[in-house]
């Protein structure tokens, strides 16, 4: 790692380490909206509310407590109330180079996990051509609310187990084939951000359709993404079609957060894709593994990151830490994400 990954790294547990509101990790990533660092002088927007001296005042004292940072200048951005454009810190993409590796369930996993510990999730389940989240939710037969926000008539997301869901499958018929191209798609896409009241967000988690096709590729360059994680078994077929997906978010600058493999086990091998992406240099995120309560999970409604088996939850969450921890070093190593735009 180099040196400066590893500053990063320790201005980030520093912050983590701080108490807010009772909580341990009160300053982890969804609460720091910029960071930069040089020559040991540390500078920092806290998203906090205004009488909250006292915790930039714990933050900048354990900062100050690594031998290397000689100067502390924190700052504190009030988060805004939600309006029309709804706020979304983080836009967080998982793809993958084909369809049937898991994408949708890490998906699932990976926002569960990070509503469970503590930051407003938003899940978008894009896959327009198989949506399969609802069920995975456990809210298949659900209907989004239509809302009035500032006057504007706007559908409410559907809540289940602590995030905000919006889906495909809830706006068009089950069974029904979806065609869609061009216009109808950029303009659905375009609902699912602007009349969509998301209400303040730390993240929303985008399930891509999978694959590197016009859709996931129109997605990846209209959607302002902080970040992508690529979803892949360790088969050496899968890991071909996942080169794909990476070389997409190269060319559109996307941030490749990592890569997960998924499936692990005897059936289809152990270690491939994280090999792989070493040889990619692209960050390993977790090995989940094939494991049948992990499809029965999806089945029942319930995302396995959220089961009491805990060797059956444990990969999911240890996942979910390591992208928060990418996600956040990509905000310190570049700029907050663009303001959300969507070209017409
Ligand atoms: P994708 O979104 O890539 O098409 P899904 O997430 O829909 O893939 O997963 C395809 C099927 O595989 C689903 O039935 C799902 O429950 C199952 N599945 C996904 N990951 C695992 C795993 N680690 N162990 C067992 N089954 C899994």
């Amino acid at each position: 790692m180099s040196d400066r990954r590893q500053r990063t790294d320790e201005i980030l547990a520093a912050l983590k380490s701080v108490v807010l509101n009772g909580e341990a990790d009160g300053l982890a990533a969804g609460r720091i909206r910029s960071l930069t660092h040089c020559d040991g002088a540390v500078k920092a927007e806290l998203l906090l509310d205004a009488d909250s001296a006292a915790t930039v005042r714990a933050a900048e004292t354990a900062l100050k407590k690594l031998p290397w940072v000689r100067d502390v200048r924190l700052s504190v951005v009030e988060p805004i109330a939600p309006t029309d454009q709804s706020p979304i810190r983080n836009i967080i993409a998982v793809a993958s180079g084909k369809g049937g590796v898991g994408k949708s369930t890490v998906a699932v996993n990976l926002a569960a996990g990070l509503a469970a510990r503590g930051l407003a999730v938003g899940l978008l389940d894009a896959d327009i051509y198989g949506p399969s989240i609802p069920m995975m939710l456990g809210v298949r037969t659900a209907k989004p609310a239509v809302v009035t926000v500032n006057g504007k008539q706007m559908l409410a997301p559907v809540e289940a187990h602590g995030l905000k869901l919006m889906s495909m499958g809830f706006v068009v018929e089950e069974g029904k084939p979806v065609i869609w191209r061009g216009p109808m798609l950029h303009g659905a896409l375009r609902q699912f951000f602007q009349d969509v009241a998301w209400g303040e967000l730390d993240c929303l988690v985008v399930d891509l359709p999978p694959g590197t096709g016009d859709v996931a590729l129109t997605m990846t360059q209209t959607i302002s993404l902080s970040g992508a994680v690529v979803v892949s078994t360790p088969q050496q077929v899968a890991m071909l079609d996942a080169k794909k997906a990476l070389q997409m978010f190269r060319e559109t600058n996307v941030p490749v957060l990592g890569i997960v493999e998924n499936m692990s086990g005897s059936v289809f091998g152990t270690g491939g894709a994280l090999n792989w992406a070493e040889a990619e240099d692209v960050a390993p995120l977790g090995t989940i593994p094939l494991d049948a309560r992990t499809c029965g999970a999806g089945d029942e409604g319930v995302p396995a990151v959220l089961s009491k088996a805990e060797d059956l939850a444990r990969p999911f969450q240890k996942l979910v830490v390591a992208v928060e921890a990418a996600l956040a070093r990509r905000n310190a190593e570049q700029p907050a994400r663009r303001a959300l735009k969507l070209q017409s």
